[in-house]
């Protein structure tokens, strides 16, 4: 078992929420010489989210919850993708051919996905699994960020959330986090969920019916410190609104 796949945080805690951070690493290993990448690009959003873990770690310790972020980047596999998903491991990222990842063959993909996709995603079903036993019931909370801007366009959105079907948390949490009137709440923008592409929650979440959000946070929010502790404050006192169960 690969320890560096993943972190959890709070393994025992006893709050009702159990948050995963896919992209929370920019880790390369070193075998793979940067996937041939300057080091600008790798501070850039295309390698990981930008604050994401920050705000994770805030969060875990707010709601007394288990957080598992994930330990590689997302351009050596992208552990919120399905295995059959073109970008699992993405050729180009926003604009940026990834050299390493080109002509890939079949036993460096498959030893990719075992080294870190696999041992990640089995450190959230261990924490479900312990959670269960001890009899609580979990809700999921995936948390991303997203760049302030793409392509050109500007993104108003300071926070976003992103559904599918199951709208049941979303509505009020969309109120709730909209209440003050001082930031503006993407509702599946910029991006939907999709559970043919997207993989943590379809697997660890709906595939089991359990509750869940998934979050975007703007990265220009949360790039510091006191700006993931703000939003990561925010968010609880939202969480904390709205009747759940
Ligand atoms: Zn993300």
């Amino acid at each position: 078992m690969n320890s560096e796949a993943f972190r959890t945080l709070r393994p025992k805690g006893e709050g009702r929420f159990l948050l995963f951070c896919d992209h929370a690493s920019r880790r390369i290993p070193a075998e793979l010489e940067n996937l041939g990448l300057p080091a600008s690009e790798l501070d850039r959003h295309i390698a990981s989210d930008i604050g994401a873990a920050g705000v994770t770690t805030e969060l875990s310790d707010i709601l007394d919850a288990p957080a598992i972020l994930c330990g590689t980047s997302r351009l050596v596999v992208d552990c919120n993708r399905q295995l059959a998903a073109g970008d699992l491991i993405p050729v180009v990222s926003d604009g940026t051919a990834v050299p390493g990842n080109r002509n890939l063959s079949e036993a460096a993909r498959q030893s990719r996905i075992e080294q870190w996709f696999e041992p990640y995603h089995a450190a959230v079903e261990a924490v479900i699994a312990d959670r269960q036993a001890r009899g609580l019931t979990s809700i999921a909370l995936s948390i991303h960020s997203m760049t302030a801007c793409l392509a050109g366009n500007a993104r108003p959105w300071q926070i976003a959330l992103s559904s599918d079907d199951d709208r049941s948390l979303v509505e009020p949490m969309l109120e709730a986090l909209r209440r003050p009137g001082d930031v503006t709440v993407g509702d599946n923008q910029p991006y939907r969920l999709d559970p043919a592409v997207d993989y943590s929650i379809p697997f660890h979440a709906m595939r089991r019916n359990m509750p869940y959000l998934q979050v975007e946070f703007r990265q220009d929010e949360i790039a510091g410190a006191a700006g993931q502790v703000r939003w990561a404050r925010r968010f609880a006192g939202a969480l904390a609104a709205i009747r759940i169960g």
